[in-house]
């Protein structure tokens, strides 16, 4: 499938719907957005990362903030960083290196906005991305991420999950559990109060009346 630039959702929807689809509903459906301590330290490392450019070291020549596009999983952002590493004077491999604020996750949601990135960049380029990196800022190591055939598959359901939840406009009922507590939006979602199908627009709207 092939979708119209009116359609592209952003990279980082996928990692929001992995973590939690009502997460990922409230903010790229009702497009709310509040930050804590973990968010406000994740943005201020993306702003730095972002700032674009680029610098050459020995056989690697890096860019940073690179706009992204695929038109097949309909996505559009900006990776951190894209290391070039030159094979030889006329080849070049991209390699596509994520920041993030705290340590390895158990889910596979940076992971899947890894992969998302260099699919997005083997599109745009016509080559080919067998590996990257995420780079975690509190052991302050880089891990390197395999894109195999399974994380492939893997990050293109989760975009068409996600096309289809946006396109749908509902976001998922509240399910409390131990990562609400670490969620910059829970005081917005109220996991322990709203459990059923509804937005939080009317929950707010039905806790005014009367
Ligand atoms: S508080 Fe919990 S249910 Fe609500 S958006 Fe965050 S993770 Fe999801």
């Amino acid at each position: 499938m092939i979708y119209s630039e009116d359609d592209f959702i952003s990279i980082s929807a996928l990692a929001h719907f992995l973590y939690c689809n009502r997460r990922c509903a409230l903010i790229h459906i009702e497009q709310i957005w509040t930050e804590n301590l973990f968010t406000a330290e994740g943005r201020i490392m993306h702003e730095h990362v972002h700032q674009e450019g680029y610098e050459s070291r020995g056989n690697i020549y890096t860019e940073h903030g690179v706009p992204l596009k695929s038109l097949r999983l309909g996505l559009i952002g900006k990776a951190d960083l894209i290391e070039f590493h030159l094979l030889d004077k006329e080849k070049r491999q991209p390699y596509p290196v994520e920041y993030k604020r705290g340590k390895p996750k158990k889910d596979n949601s940076d992971k899947v906005q890894l992969c998302a990135q260099a699919i997005c960049l083997e599109e745009m380029q016509y080559v080919d991305i067998p590996e990257g990196a995420l780079y975690y800022g509190k052991n302050r190591r880089r891990q390197t991420v395999i894109f195999d055939n399974a994380l492939r598959e893997e990050t293109a359901k989760t975009a068409e999950r996600v096309h289809v939840l946006i396109n749908s406009g509902i976001t998922p009922a509240a399910v409390y559990s131990q990562k609400c507590d670490s969620c910059s939006l829970f005081e917005i979602c109220m996991p322990k109060v709203i459990n059923r199908k509804q937005t939080v627009e009317k929950y707010l709207r039905s806790m005014q009346r009367p």
